[in-house]
């Protein structure tokens, strides 16, 4: 699967916040750690019976404020991904840190967090492994954005070895017909993608 845009990566929106300029993010901050942590929360998912996929906070200068795994089944709620179980139990944490975390995740976010995480005023997401099946690169347009209010950073699959551990721990997570069912919905947009350019 090619995404269309942005290249999977790196990608700065070319949407700026003046409000924020002045926020000096950490360019330093090391993504495989806390990549390494967001996996570890989605091994602890996995251990609870829910879908593999964790999520971490950052401030700006490297300090984790959060940290937490897809709670779907164990909260018997379908809106407890990681991401919005992160920002749900962490509210008041989004308004002191407006527009100075740095999301890592385990997998690509799908529509409802990246949409979430942006009203929720993220500065960076990133994320070990490309989700082409979810991932909200499937239907979500980011320039469509007002360009005053958002100015986000998003890097994917920065470590290559994460990256493997994450679709591993995914794909022995999934039974049989979720796997057949993802990779011919994939196939299908692929080829409409083809056929229609
Ligand atoms: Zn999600």
């Amino acid at each position: 699967m090619v995404f269309p845009n942005p290249t999977p990566g790196f990608y700065r929106t070319s949407l700026t916040n003046e409000k924020y300029k002045g926020v000096q993010m950490d360019n330093e901050l090391n993504h495989s750690s806390y990549l390494t942590i967001a996996l570890d929360e989605a091994e602890a998912a996995a251990r609870e019976g829910d879908r593999p996929i964790g999520a971490v906070l950052v401030t700006p200068d490297g300090q984790i404020i959060a940290r937490g795994h897809n709670r779907r089944h164990t909260l018997n709620s379908p809106l407890q991904h990681a991401e919005m179980h992160l920002f749900f139990t962490h509210q008041e944490l989004l308004n002191t840190y407006e527009n100075q975390l740095t999301l890592y995740t385990s997998l690509e976010p799908c529509i409802m967090c990246m949409a979430t995480a942006i009203t929720a005023r993220m500065r960076r997401i990133v994320w070990a492994l490309n989700d082409p099946y979810m991932g909200w690169r499937v239907g979500l347009n980011l320039e469509a954005y007002p360009k005053d209010k958002v100015e986000i950073e998003l890097i994917a699959e920065p470590d290559p070895d994460l990256r493997d551990r994450s679709r591993l721990l995914l794909i022995s997570n999934l039974s049989e017909t979720d796997k057949l069912r993802a990779l011919a919905h994939i196939e299908a947009r692929n080829q409409a993608a083809t056929q229609n350019p």
